[in-house]
């Protein structure tokens, strides 16, 4: 075993993952093999606006001992600023996929857009080409950059997007979002603790206080986005507001990239303050 989990008492997990089910590049089996390969103990499948991906990932997890928690990305509004929020060990997927489906058909929308866009540029990339590169998955930026890249139109993805793609850029157009209170009111539906994905410099103290007024559960504290100093501080707010931490490398399986699985070295005792925290929950619920 040459994995980061190493010796017993060191087991640790990653919540944080993207797989074909989204913009990621591996299939959600490949995903939890790779897990495995490492020595992760337990994952969660976070692929944007869908669960698609987690029941092939259980079966995978069956076979190679990785433990599998049911995770969504949601991209939320908080006044002019996108936040993302995790929702992890969702249990009730059925009462929210109607919405998730909703803002999947959203992004294909979206898609064509950006393609109708790019085409206004001069670019003829087509949406038979995104939708190749989505695969099924819900549809991404991602998969309209390596439609570009395809094409000769940008070098690489990092380049497809800071010429058209970034916010900001010529070919940008928002998602369907969310507002962050009926994010985190879709993850408790859906029996899930809701997550601040990767605060970093905007995860400030008011914005957490008012998330956590409206029900936030946790906030990610280890993520390849912030600084040790991020970290540190998220972890802070997150003990001044009673939240618990989460943390994963958002990995999206891209073959030599600057992320890789299992790289934020989330111990296995986070996962366990989450279960404690979901089984308060359920407590409470049993005696209102
Ligand atoms: P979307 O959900 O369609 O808005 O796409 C957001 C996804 O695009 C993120 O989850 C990242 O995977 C990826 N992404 C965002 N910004 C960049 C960037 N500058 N370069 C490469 N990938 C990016
Ligand atoms: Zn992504
Ligand atoms: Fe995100
Ligand atoms: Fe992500």
């Amino acid at each position: 075993m040459t994995g980061p989990a190493g010796a017993p008492g060191h087991r640790l997990v990653d919540l944080h993952l993207h797989s074909t089910a989204s913009d990621g590049a591996l299939p959600p089996a490949d995903v939890v093999v790779a897990a495995a390969r490492v020595g992760l103990v337990a994952i969660a499948l976070t692929d944007h606006d869908s669960v698609a991906g987690v029941a092939e990932a259980r079966a995978a997890g069956e076979r190679t001992g990785v433990r599998v928690v049911t995770g969504v990305e949601l991209s939320a509004m908080d006044g002019d600023c996108e936040v993302h929020l995790l929702g992890l060990h969702l249990t009730r997927v059925e009462a929210v996929e109607q919405r998730l489906a909703f803002f999947r058909d959203g992004r294909r929308a979206r898609a064509e857009e950006i393609v109708r866009r790019l085409a206004a540029l001069g670019i003829p990339v087509t949406m038979e080409a995104v939708l190749r590169h989505a695969g099924g998955g819900a549809i991404g930026r991602p998969h309209v950059a390596r439609a570009l890249v395809e094409g000769g139109w940008a070098a690489d993805v990092r380049e497809a997007f800071e010429r058209w793609l970034g916010n900001g850029r010529p070919a940008f157009v928002p998602k369907i979002r969310l507002t962050s209170a009926d994010a985190i009111a879709l993850v408790h539906e859906a029996g899930g603790l809701a997550v601040l994905a990767h605060p970093g410099v905007e995860g400030t103290r008011a914005r957490v206080e008012r998330f956590a007024a409206a029900g936030l559960d946790g906030l990610e504290v280890r993520h390849p986005g912030h600084s040790p100093d991020d970290a540190a501080r998220v972890a802070t707010i997150a003990e001044q507001f009673r939240l618990v931490p989460s943390g994963g490398s958002d990995w999206h399986g891209t073959p030599g990239g600057p992320r890789h699985i299992g790289t934020q070295r989330v111990p296995y005792e986070w996962l366990v303050r989450q279960e404690e925290r979901l089984a308060e929950r359920g407590a409470r619920e049993r005696v209102a």
